[in-house]
């Protein structure tokens, strides 16, 4: 195994944007492997929203399972309360060890965010960053603004350094949007895999 994939998120509930951005990524960047990695209390989210770790974990089992190089990893759901993604990519890098290739997959809407991420200086040491085009972001602009202009801060040209872009136009679907479409009693089909539709209606998710 050469190169792997992070791909961590709420995933309240897991969409096919996200299974799309995943395989885009997966293809482009020959991985061997792409690891959804459910966060367990993620900052600024309403909790009462936020549905359990661990069947927002079980959702992305239900719709990456057909997938041979798509894995689910319960390591931060297990371990509860607020997750670092230094800590869980030190996590993996102890795993697969210094010769597999550790990427960091995230949309366009965290790019800003990720140079306030706790010791991103390391964080970007263990693992290259993808950031993948999200309908409504212009990843090109976000890194003009933020990081291009700002390149004498040493984060900023860290950043740029071991980020790569992939401007595919992708799917705009949201979590947060099928989350009301399942308040507004609308459907959610063809927004999020079957199973995926049917586990939300069984546990009542959402509601
Ligand atoms: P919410 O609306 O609850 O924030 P979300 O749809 O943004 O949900 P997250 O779990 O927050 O989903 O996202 C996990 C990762 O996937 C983030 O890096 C986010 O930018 C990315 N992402 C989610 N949906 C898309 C999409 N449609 N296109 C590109 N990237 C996406
Ligand atoms: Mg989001």
């Amino acid at each position: 195994m050469k190169s792997v994939g992070l791909f961590g998120g709420t995933f309240n509930p897991i969409h096919y944007g996200h299974l799309a951005i995943a395989e885009e990524v997966r293809s482009k960047h020959n991985l061997d492997k792409v690891i959804f990695i459910p966060t367990s209390l993620p900052p600024h989210k309403e909790p009462e929203d936020l549905a359990d770790a661990h069947k927002r974990s079980v959702m992305a089992y239900l719709a990456t399972v057909s997938n041979p190089c798509f894995e689910v990893s319960t390591y931060e759901a297990d371990r509860g309360g607020k997750s670092y993604t230094i800590d869980t990519a030190r996590h993996f890098y102890n795993i697969f060890g210094e010769k597999v290739e550790l990427y960091f997959i995230i949309g366009a809407d965290m790019l800003v965010e990720i140079a306030s991420w706790k010791s991103i200086g390391e964080l970007l040491d263990i693992c290259r960053f993808i950031a993948v085009s999200r309908p409504g972001y212009d990843v090109r602009k976000i890194l003009n603004q933020h990081y291009l202009s700002a390149q004498s801060h040493s984060t900023a040209s860290k950043i740029l350094e071991r980020i790569s872009i992939e401007e595919t136009a992708m799917l705009d679907i949201s979590a947060t949007g099928i989350r009301r479409r399942i308040k507004e009693w609308k459907s959610i089909k063809y927004l999020v895999p079957e199973p995926v539709e049917q586990f939300i209606h069984n546990q009542q998710l959402y509601r």
